[in-house]
């Protein structure tokens, strides 16, 4: 069925499951993280150097993608510590899809990575970010339901970080692929993910599994990452490429069956009151330096770019 894409609404989080031969019970989770159209808006706000905002849109589909593997209503933080070009990459997704992000660079050096190079390849981690970290927390609001990993960025790109802090936290296979692409202004970045769901340790419901399903299993995973490794770069970054085309044009031999598409927008959590209560723990001394002429204080929100002017806290007593 021929149908016309829409760039900048139509591409959102699909999940999909492939069920393989072996009948009912999945054997591997997916999803297709394609976030471009909330890409856009958020690099729009941005001055980034094309390097730069090519793995901030990066970043924003893997977080998107991981987001939606969260047990729990909350938030999911990507946040990478470099000592290289790019100092602090940022993204993160509430289950109901609002997302964000930022990236603070050394905008006195020279950017080490050209226009073409990362037009044509995933987002160099070596190169941009150099040695670090990359944090993945997820942070459900409430006083115990935090919990952070951290991995060191011995990858090459993002995804391998990602890759590594999913199979030390959730103790499961998986993959990922993302790529990130930009035509006429207009970005696309998708992420694509498998999870090998758990058919052994003590699931009492699979616990009759006989060897001959556990041998099928394990070669439907591996099939599933095979067929994962044959992606496209060019096949990611398409915006006329339908997510859902794409998981059936990879995955046809293994009974893929989509579930609906869970949405993403372009949305920042920050407030009035939120900034009013940050400069209400600062130091008065502090405060007495960000004021500005006006007698208020200017705050600029790092992800959204929104100004607010906010009255100095002991003017409000
Ligand atoms: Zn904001």
């Amino acid at each position: 069925m021929a149908s016309i894409i829409d760039p900048l609404a139509g591409r959102q989080i699909l999940p999909f499951y492939l069920v393989g031969e072996t009948g009912a019970a999945p054997v591997v989770r997916g999803r297709i993280a394609s976030v471009g159209g909330a890409a856009t808006s958020i690099l729009d706000r941005h001055d980034y150097p094309f390097a730069v905002a090519s793995l901030q849109a990066e970043a924003l589909a893997i977080a998107a993608c991981l987001s939606t593997f969260m047990k729990f209503d909350g938030v999911l933080t990507l946040q990478a510590k470099g000592d290289g070009f790019v100092k602090t990459l940022l993204a993160d997704m509430t289950s109901d899809g609002a997302m964000r992000g930022y990236t603070a660079f050394d905008g006195e050096s020279t950017v080490p990575v050209a226009d073409d190079m990362a037009d044509s390849m995933p987002a160099s981690v070596p190169l941009l970010l150099g040695s670090g970290y990359a944090a993945f927390t997820v942070d459900q609001g409430t006083e115990n339901g935090r919990y952070q990993g951290i991995v060191e960025l011995a990858g090459d790109t993002l995804s391998d970080a990602a890759q590594a802090w999913f199979a030390n936290s959730e103790q499961v296979e998986s993959a990922i692929a993302a790529a990130a692409g930009c035509r006429d202004g207009i970005w696309t970045a998708t992420a694509l993910m498998l999870q090998r769901v758990a058919g052994d340790g003590g699931n009492a419901a699979r616990s009759a599994d006989t060897d001959a399903d556990k041998a099928a299993q394990d070669d439907l995973w591996h099939t599933a990452r095979t067929l994962m490794e044959s992606v496209r770069r060019d096949e990611l970054v398409d915006p006329a490429l339908d997510p859902s085309t794409l998981v059936f044009r990879l995955f046809n031999t293994l009974e893929p069956h989509v579930a609906p598409a869970l949405p993403v927008a372009d949305k920042c959590r920050c407030s009035p009151e939120k900034v009013t209560a940050v400069l209400d723990q600062m130091p008065a001394e502090e405060l007495v330096d960000l004021v500005a002429d006006s007698g208020m204080i200017e705050v600029t929100c790092e992800f959204c770019k929104t100004t607010r002017a906010i009255s100095p806290p002991a003017t409000r007593h």
